[in-house]
């Protein structure tokens, strides 16, 4: 403590240029200690298979040490003398998910609901131990949401909060967006923001080049990043401009629309997916760009599946989760998508399938998010889950869908050297598994244990904690 309070007096420049994690709490209050399962200075997790997060095979009968919160050492060794034992047969431990669209709020039809109780705990249970909200309805609430996870008072994964989202144009009543309609206003939001603690800023539908190009020259100044939802810029305009990640796979991509006029995001953007070449020249031009400039993609396929006739198959643990006003009103959308066929045609969806996996074959960066908005069936951590199985859907191998949610993250962020994968000297950012989804992805859901700040957290309590709550706080 005194050592840390002196260097910061010698150095505050270097304290300043930091990584933006915080320390591990130095004590944890009864919120967090009731979900509590291991909580010891070395633990060795023995007799487990372990995907590692990078795109290797899986390797059996590992023995993962855990002394104070920090992976110490993997291999084939024994527990050492004194350590808490968890027997890992029949289980499979995996890095915790980098949740890249991960929004602290949750949408139905009918509400909007800031959920500082339950999206915290769900995305904690579900092995999602780093979350970017990509987007804030109350950035204010996030704020205090990272406060009182890093201070140890509430569970959580660690936090990259985004401020409100940056548009243009006019704003309907009740928008909790800022329009940024000149490049001195988007200076001035830019910087504010910076000083207020986000560490990137998301644009999104209707924001203008200029506007883009002001404040992410201002952002970059302060150590910012930007990610973007968009449609009235294309992707290789953003790219250039230097954004430097970009959402939604192909489906905020006007890259392809001929209709579109600049600055103006036009109704025909779904329609040019419909027979999209992901191997044609024009994809390969975006995906040239971005990978050139270093941009990743985020996939949230989950939530665009919402929209899809029949998709997804009804999840029991997604209707037990929500209050009986957030299920009705799901479950109404979803009928009326199916009856109506409307919403996204399944060739559409399958197209965004194929421009993720070729995007990731062509070395792009490829992160996983479940954005729990839309209709209300993605939801906090079980939707990342989701992601994962639908990226295996989309081709990918279970241990490469597995690093796109892990070390893929990681790498966007700006966090690989700390987490992202099982590896000697990261953080034990961990999820231990029941089954094996190296076989079958859906083994992703039976989390048993999550190690994040040094603990073992019961997913089941926490899950149990949330149980008609969803749609309420
Ligand atoms: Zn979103």
């Amino acid at each position: 403590m005194s050592l840390l309070t002196r260097c910061a007096r010698v150095i505050p420049a270097l304290l300043v240029a930091a990584p933006l994690l915080a320390q591990r709490p130095a004590k944890f209050g009864p919120q967090v200690t009731q979900f509590v399962g291991v909580d010891a200075p070395v633990v060795a997790i023995t007799n487990v298979r372990v995907i590692d997060g990078l795109g290797n095979a899986p390797v059996d009968g590992q023995t993962v040490i855990i002394t104070d919160g920090k992976i110490t050492s993997v291999g084939s060794g024994a527990a050492p003398a004194g350590a808490k034992v968890i027997d890992g047969s029949g289980k499979t431990l995996m890095p915790g998910m980098v949740g890249l669209h991960d929004h602290s709020y949750y949408t139905t039809s009918g509400r909007v609901v800031q959920s500082n109780y339950s999206a915290p705990l769900l995305y904690l249970a579900s092995g999602v131990t780093t979350v970017r909200t990509t987007g804030a309805n109350n950035p204010y609430a996030e704020i205090n949401l990272k406060k009182t996870i890093e201070s140890g008072m509430f569970p959580g994964p660690r936090l990259f909060i985004t401020g409100p989202y940056l548009t243009g144009g006019s704003l309907g009543l009740g928008s909790t967006m800022v329009a940024l309609n000149s490049e001195e206003e988007a200076r001035r939001v830019v910087a504010y923001w910076a000083q207020e603690g986000v560490s990137w800023l998301k644009f999104y539908t209707g924001v203008s080049r200029a506007a883009m190009k002001a404040a992410i020259d201002e952002g970059h100044k302060h150590g910012l990043k930007f990610t973007g939802h968009l449609c009235s810029v294309p992707y290789r305009e953003a790219v250039a401009l230097g954004i430097d990640g970009l959402e939604h796979g192909l489906f905020a991509n006007s890259d392809y629309d001929k209709t579109r006029k600049p600055d103006q995001c036009s109704p025909n953007m779904m329609q040019s997916f419909v027979g999209l070449d992901v191997n044609g020249a024009d994809v390969k031009a975006t995906f040239k760009d971005m990978i050139d400039h270093n941009v990743a993609l985020s996939s949230t396929l989950v939530v665009f599946e919402l929209f899809v006739p029949n998709r997804p198959p009804l999840d029991q643990r997604v209707l037990d989760a929500m209050t009986p006003d957030a299920r009705s009103e799901y479950l109404t959308s979803r009928s009326r998508i199916a009856e109506a066929n409307a919403g996204i045609s399944l060739d559409v969806f399958k197209t965004g399938m194929a421009y993720e996996r070729a995007f990731a074959k062509a070395g792009g960066i490829l992160g996983s998010g479940v954005d729990p908005t839309g209709n209300g069936g993605a939801l906090f951590g079980f939707g990342n889950q989701r992601n994962v199985e639908l990226l295996v859907e989309a081709g990918f191998s279970p241990v490469e869908a597995i690093q796109v949610a892990t070390s893929n993250g990681a790498k966007a962020l700006g966090i690989f050297a700390e987490t992202g994968s099982i590896t000697a000297g990261k953080d034990a950012d961990l999820v231990l598994i029941n089954g094996n989804p190296s076989q079958r992805i859906a083994d992703i859901r039976n989390v048993e244990m999550v190690f994040h700040n040094g603990l073992g957290f019961d997913s089941a309590k926490m899950i149990a904690a949330v149980r008609g709550l969803v749609g309420a706080r």
